[in-house]
């Protein structure tokens, strides 16, 4: 076998966050142990993510339909918004298994000083949302660090002529923490100990 088609596999994977090339190698040692349609399968996951992940028109989700799964699951809770900053932090969410409402993701957080001001997130398409369909609560999920705090309290602001609770995830996280990487007792914390505010 050529040296050269593994040594290809380790310098792809070291693309990914995370991997060095230690790592990048051990994983491409095993994905030359695994059965090949398993192999294909992790193949084909890459290539089906770039060519049919969009956002959904209501959520800003990651999907492949459009509206989102949970945008359009009957037994979701949509008096209830969870607003978070990426996507992934759904999945976080999702994976605490007790919130049952939907979600607004900003694609992104507050950051003025890196040209990340509110027209850069999707802070308006909330705001024309919750025009037209006011819900009985949005939760605050950004990030407990700088720029989360700040985008909290800058749509806490644009909420409060709304009349719409406004609560906050806060218990449980550290500060300067991210969502992404906390786990899911942490996580379930902080959204039971929400406050409003
Ligand atoms: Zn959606």
């Amino acid at each position: 076998m050529s040296q050269n088609i593994i040594e290809n596999l380790v310098t792809q994977l070291t693309k990914l966050p995370g991997i060095g090339r230690k790592t990048a190698q051990r994983l491409a040692f095993f994905i030359l142990t695994l059965p090949a349609e398993e192999a294909k399968d992790i193949a084909s996951a890459i290539v089906d993510v770039k060519e049919n992940a969009r956002f959904c028109s209501n959520c800003f989700n990651i999907t492949d339909v459009d509206p989102c799964a949970i945008c359009s699951d009957p037994s979701r809770d949509s008096n209830r918004i969870c607003v978070v900053e990426e996507p992934s932090n759904v999945l976080a969410i999702e994976r605490t298994g007790i919130f049952k409402g939907t979600y607004h993701v900003l694609l992104g957080a507050l950051s003025p000083l890196d040209g990340i001001t509110p027209d850069k997130l999707k802070i308006n398409a909330l705001i024309n949302k919750l025009k037209d369909n006011p819900v009985e609560e949005v939760i605050l999920a950004t990030n407990p660090n700088t720029k989360g705090e700040m985008t909290a309290r800058y749509i806490t602001e644009l909420l409060k002529p709304m009349n719409i609770k406004t609560s906050r995830i806060a218990y449980g996280l550290p500060i300067g923490s991210d969502i992404e990487f906390a786990d899911e007792v942490t996580l379930s914390k902080a959204l039971e100990g929400r406050r409003d505010i």
